[in-house]
């Protein structure tokens, strides 16, 4: 799973100093700069974050060290501002990248609501280490190549075929699944899905070494210290400058998901043997339940990150909830928010119509299958 942190802290934060010079913390790096912001890299802990577009005139100064009262003095010049409104802008700035540990001043200590806020945007997890690779994070990528009418047909070919699969794996899961019949065979199914998971994980693997990107670790979470999941952290395929690679990367894994629920719906409808057909159609509904998870935009998905890599806003999801948040609760929005453009604040808006479609599917998809389970019972 790649691991991009991005963060806004209530505007009431402890500021830093505001004649004492402040600077980047040593272990930070400037990946890149582009028209959707900075791209910085935390190497003692392995974390990238994106800075939004504004944040661009204040990394030479904080690469060098500066005063927040000479970037206040500097804001307020640059876009004629009062120098109280530039204050507010750059102490915002600040607070939100000390949090993120970027800077040389320690992160102020966290209150209760900042961590409430945090524990409802990130997965609890602990890791279990398989496969390590120190060597220093790279991207080089494939030189870009014109699009080529083949690619294009490749993919809508490669996502038709993916979408077949589903369907076949859904018509199975719906109308073959028989638990009676299944009995003692189901215990195949954890086995079955683990193997599953590292296929999943061995095509984002894949896809990243062939685009040159360092796959740092991989090995097994445990998502609310249970739930064993195999990951391959490809956090520097952020260093990517372009973006077809990055949703290769992402939604391999997707497609991995589809292509192998079909595969068991489609033995579920071609064998005659009841067991194997209640196991090949369970199966096939416990990979539809897989692929529902990892096309979830609420949670840190294939399908959240596709989303992310498409779009190139990294903070997608944290950025957005906070965004719908500060509008449902009515509550000070961050610097990033108030800089954000008007397409962005839709996209965020658009974010958010998509996560209620995305439960109104899979709350079908459930209800669909009670009623045929319990049918066929
Ligand atoms: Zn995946």
């Amino acid at each position: 799973m790649p691991r991009l942190y991005s963060t806004s802290v209530p505007a009431d934060d402890v500021q830093p100093a505001w004649d004492l010079p402040v600077a980047f913390a040593p272990s930070v790096e400037i990946v890149a700069q582009n028209k959707s912001g900075v791209l910085v890299y935390r190497r003692d802990t392995g974390r990238y974050f994106q800075l939004g577009r504004s944040s661009r005139m204040f990394v030479p100064h904080l690469q060098e060290g500066v005063t927040p009262h000479y970037l206040t003095r500097k804001v307020s010049r640059v876009f004629q501002v009062e120098e109280s409104a530039a204050a507010s802008t750059v102490t915002r700035f600040l607070s939100e990248i000390r949090e993120m540990g970027l800077l040389d001043v320690p992160a102020p200590a966290k209150g209760l609501r900042d961590k409430a806020v945090r524990g409802l945007a990130e997965i609890p997890m602990r890791r279990l280490v398989l496969v390590r690779d120190s060597s220093p994070p790279t991207a080089s990528g494939k030189p870009a190549t014109p699009r080529s009418r083949a690619g294009i047909v490749a993919a809508a070919l490669i996502c038709v075929l993916a979408i077949a699969a589903a369907c076949v794996a859904a018509a199975a899961a719906t109308r073959l699944l028989d638990v009676r019949a299944l009995g003692v065979a189901s215990i195949a199914i954890p086995p079955i899905l683990l193997l599953h998971l590292m296929v999943h994980e061995a095509s984002h693997w894949l896809a990243c070494r062939y685009y040159g990107v360092t796959v740092p670790e991989a090995g097994i979470a445990f998502w609310f210290w249970l739930l064993p999941r195999p990951y391959v952290d490809r956090s520097h395929a952020y260093r990517l400058d372009r973006r077809t690679p990055l949703v290769v990367i992402t939604a391999s894994g997707i497609v991995v998901d589809a292509l192998n629920a079909g595969i068991a719906g489609t033995l579920a409808f071609a064998t005659d043997d009841p067991t194997l057909r209640a196991l090949a159609a369970a199966v096939a509904y416990t990979l539809l339940m897989t692929l529902a998870n990892d096309v979830n935009p609420l949670l840190p998905s294939d399908g959240l990150h596709a989303i992310e890599a498409a779009t190139g806003h990294h903070s997608f999801r944290r950025r957005a909830i906070q965004y719908l948040l500060t509008l449902v609760l009515r509550t000070p929005s961050s610097h990033h928010h108030k800089t954000a453009s008007r397409r962005l604040r839709l996209l965020y808006l658009g974010y958010g119509l998509l996560a209620l479609a995305y439960l109104g599917v899979v709350a079908l998809f459930v209800a669909r299958l009670v009623a045929s389970v319990g049918g066929s019972t």
